[in-house]
């Protein structure tokens, strides 16, 4: 059955470039094909903040061990927080062309990393906790979606927790899945019977990677001529809008996040005079109440 798509993902990607492009099927700087993003829907992407980078490279450090981090979102490459359905909050981490990780938060239990496919596979080589080295028998039955039994496992990092993410590799330290370990590490080495890892994530992929760096202007720019299309429609739409409804003032209303933002930008753009609503429910953030933005155009 076809994937059910809340609303069209418009990020693209361009792998020659290394770069994020939106909507178009031709990378506006080099002419190459870009390629759709992997992002689950409802695909609500936005820029990760050096505060993401650096928690996702301290959670990724804390699992698999230090320096493990920087392999995963490497210097100077772009990074994508992807927000995703869960019961609380989780986010995918998506880094040159690929999703690498997710951040998932467990009400009880705070921040959880899990590294994907691609993320392992970035790790795999450097990771000094959380790895599990599966004798080759058991090789097959992990990437049949089986999890990982005691007798399979040929070696395994002592520090390891009941529960913890792991990565399980081949004796050369091939990503063959990664799994949330069912007992400890020492418990993996010593017992004969039981299961030892549950398998999370296990399909064979082919590693994407660039040694391409970026800054966000260099995304900007890339993406000038599909950005551009899209305020001209947005500020064409809300010309017709407020035309339409002479008898109402124009208002909009602004939370102080970069959904309302862009709305009153464009607004602006559009010669509005828009009055902006700012509704304080008690749980605003001291950043946000500090705004008070002046958005009337100066004469
Ligand atoms: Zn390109």
């Amino acid at each position: 059955m076809a994937m059910t798509k809340l609303g069209k993902n418009c990020l693209r990607w361009c792998p020659a470039c290394n770069l994020p492009i939106m909507d178009v099927k031709t990378c506006p700087v080099c002419g190459g094909a870009t390629l759709e993003t992997e992002l689950t829907p409802p695909a609500d992407s936005r820029p990760a903040f050096d505060y993401d980078i650096e928690k996702t490279r301290s959670m990724c450090d804390a699992c698999f061990g230090e320096g493990t981090g920087k392999l995963l979102l490497p210097e100077g490459h772009l990074a994508i927080m992807n927000k995703a359905p869960s019961i609380d909050r989780m986010e995918e981490v998506f880094s040159d062309g690929t999703v690498v990780a997710t951040l998932r938060y467990d009400l009880g239990r705070g921040w959880r990393f899990i590294v994907r496919m691609q993320g392992a596979m970035r790790i795999a080589a450097a990771a000094t906790k959380g790895w599990v080295i599966l004798n080759p028998d058991a090789e097959e039955f992990i990437r049949q979606n089986r999890n990982l039994m005691v007798p399979g496992v040929k070696d395994a990092d002592p520090g390891i927790k009941e529960d913890d993410e792991v990565l399980m590799l081949s004796e050369d330290r091939t990503v063959v899945g990664t799994g949330v370990a069912k007992m400890s590490g020492a418990d993996m080495r010593s017992q004969d019977r039981g299961i030892a890892v549950k398998t999370r994530w296990h399909k064979p992929e082919e590693l994407i990677s660039s040694d391409k760096a970026h800054t966000w202007d260099d995304a900007v720019q890339a993406n000038a001529a599909p950005m551009g299309k899209r305020v001209d429609e947005a500020v064409a739409f809300i010309k017709k809008t407020v035309s339409e409804r002479q008898d109402l003032p124009a208002a909009v209303s602004f939370s102080g996040g970069k959904d309302s933002l862009a709305c009153m930008l464009l607004t602006m753009d559009a010669g509005i005079d828009a009055v902006p609503m700012f509704v304080n429910t008690g749980l605003e953030l001291d950043e946000t109440r500090g705004l008070r933005p002046r958005f009337r155009r100066q004469a």
